[in-house]
Formats: C-alpha cells, structure tokens, sequence
C-alpha cells in the first residue's frame, strides 16, 4: 500500500470555541427583521419599528459570546437591555415618536464599536492561540509534545490512583537512524508523519497520542487495562508495517505497553515502565509488541489474553 502523500498534519491541539451554526441562522433572521422593520414599514410599524433595529445587537452579541468573549458579551447583553428599555419608555410611556436620526446614529455608533472591539478581541485570541500552538503542538506531525502528554497523563494517573484502569504505550520507530542515512532527514521527516497520522487516525477521542521526541511516540489510554493497550499497540504496528514510503521503503515499529498498578509512583514512573519494556522488544529483536509484565519491568501478573511473542504481521 502506497503512503498518501499529505501535508503536514495540521489539526490543531487546541481549537477556539465553534460558533454554532444556529448562532449564524438567529443573526440572519435578527438582521432581516431589523432591515424589514426599520425601513421598509417605518410608517406602518412605527412603534414595533422604533424597536425593531435593536435586533441588529444581536449579531455581535452571538459572535462575542460564542467565542467566549463573556465579559463584552455580557456587555453587549445589557446595552441591548437598556437601549430597548429607552426605547419601550419613550414611545410607549411618554408617548413620543421614534427619532430615527438618534436611533440610526445609536445603532450605527454601537455597531462600530462593537465591531472594533470584536476585530482587536479576535486578533488578540488569534495571537493566544497560536502561542498555545506553538507551546502544545508538535509542527511536524501536529500532534501533541511531550508537555501536552505529561499535562494529560497526570490527570489520568491521579484518576487511576481512585482506580480507574490506566495503560501507556511507548512507540518507537526502528532502525529509523539508518533509514534516515540511506534516504535522508526529508525522507525521515515523511516517515514520521506517517506514523503521526497512523497513530492519530487509531487514537480514540477519549485518548490521547503525541509526539514524545525524535522518533518516540506515546498513547495515554484512560479507562483502559493492559490488554487494550497491547491490543491498541498492535493494530497501529500491524497497520504502519504495511506502508511503502515514496522511497519504496517500509519501516516497522516497536511499543512498550505500561498499565497503572499498585507500584506506579507517577505519571514518570509509568513512562518510564512503558519505556523500558519498549528497549526490551527492540532487545528481542523488533517489529513487535511487549507488555510490562511480560517484560518483567513491573510486577503483576500477565493477563492470559496477551501474547507476548511476535504475532505474524
Ligand atoms: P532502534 O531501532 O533501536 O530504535 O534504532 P534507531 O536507529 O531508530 O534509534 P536511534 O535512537 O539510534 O535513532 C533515532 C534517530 O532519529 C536519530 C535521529 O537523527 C533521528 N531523528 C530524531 N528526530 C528526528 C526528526 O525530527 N526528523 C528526522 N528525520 N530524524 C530524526
Ligand atoms: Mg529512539
Ligand atoms: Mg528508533
């Protein structure tokens, strides 16, 4: 099977709150009332006109809030409050027209300074995203790096401390060294994407893959024992062996699997159990999965369902 040729995978780690789509549809409708009321019947509906244009608040209030601009959006949400209230008060109690010069002149003045403060707030969460990227994200394969890993797997071991089963895969790419030196870093960076994308499209939401350095990839599995993460391991082996480079090349790989138990320190000492058991499968001659019991790199019992030979691919 040939490698689809991609670009660097570019989903971001972290993403800005969606606005939904029905935020778009209430701002469409909000706007063709407004237009419809303020100037095709401002004679007829003079009152309920007088109001109408109010609804053109609603927009930058939606925009504001789904992007989670909650200050200004509350903001937004009181000023729409107050202008109507100004507006119900002085058509309806003192019983005086609407001055549609103050109510275009208002409305046109709050438009544009909620517009300008929408444009600089967008640009500044433009800029915080992108320092967050730069922070998380791993700009070969657009994964997560190795702080994103350890952020997450200490939150899932003080999980698994209250008991929740916990495993970690360590994968590392074998004789990756001399395939860089036969076909060259460019080549090499290919390969890792590869893998990146192999590993992203396996990983499960509740899950989470990253890039732990060079050509060393881990998989944190929440609410999983030692015989899914071996299982996990060994569909993404299975597949990436599979993969014929734009070299006319394949490459294997090889992965540890740790799972939480009663002499797990910290999110370190896992790491460190998947790491060790992943030198012991390169030991044994790679291409292949191996679980930390089997491994003798943590103590326990093997689970009978875990094979620790090397399966046919
Ligand atoms: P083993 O099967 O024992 O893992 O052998 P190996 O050759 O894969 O292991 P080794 O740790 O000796 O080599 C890792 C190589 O990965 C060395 C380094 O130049 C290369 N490498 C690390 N980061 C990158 C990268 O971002 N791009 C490329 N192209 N190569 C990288
Ligand atoms: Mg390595
Ligand atoms: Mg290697």
């Amino acid at each position: 099977m040939a490698v689809e040729r991609k670009e660097p995978q570019t989903t971001p780690v972290f993403l800005y709150p969606p606005v939904p789509r029905r935020a778009f549809v209430i701002s469409l409708v909000a706007l063709v009332v407004a237009g419809l009321g303020s100037l095709v019947w401002p004679d007829r509906l003079r009152d309920a006109a007088g109001l109408a244009w109010l609804l053109a608040l609603i927009p930058p209030f939606l925009f504001a809030y789904y992007r989670g601009w909650g200050g200004a959006a509350a903001g937004l949400a009181a000023a729409m409050v107050v202008l109507i209230g100004f507006q119900i008060f002085a058509t309806l109690v003192l019983g005086r027209p609407v001055d549609w010069r103050v109510a275009a002149g208002t409305s046109g003045l709050f438009a544009a300074v909620s517009f300008g403060a929408g444009v600089s707030t967008e640009l500044l969460h433009r800029q915080a995203f992108m320092a967050i990227q730069l922070a998380y994200a791993d700009p070969l394969t657009g994964l997560g790096n190795r702080r994103v890993l350890e952020f997450f797997l200490e939150r899932q071991v003080a999980a698994a401390a209250r008991g929740l089963p916990l495993s970690v895969v360590m994968f590392d790419l074998d004789d990756f060294k001399s395939y860089n030196d036969r076909f060259g870093h460019a080549a090499g960076d290919e390969a890792l994407q590869a893998f990146g994308r192999t590993l992203s499209s396996s990983t499960r939401g509740s899950d989470l893959s990253g890039r732990f350095g060079g050509e060393e990839f881990v998989t944190v599995l929440p609410a999983t024992k030692l015989e899914g993460g071996v299982e996990f391991a060994e569909r993404v082996r299975r597949h990436f062996r599979t993969m014929e480079f734009d070299t006319g090349a394949r490459m294997t790989v090889s992965a540890g699997v740790a799972a939480y138990g009663p002499e797990t320190a910290d999110s370190e000492s896992l790491i460190e159990a998947a790491d060790a058991t992943m030198y012991e499968a390169k030991r044994l001659g790679r291409d292949r999965v191996l679980d930390a019991v089997s491994a003798g790199k943590t103590r326990g019992r093997t689970p009978p369902s875990i094979r620790t030979s090397r399966p046919p691919a």
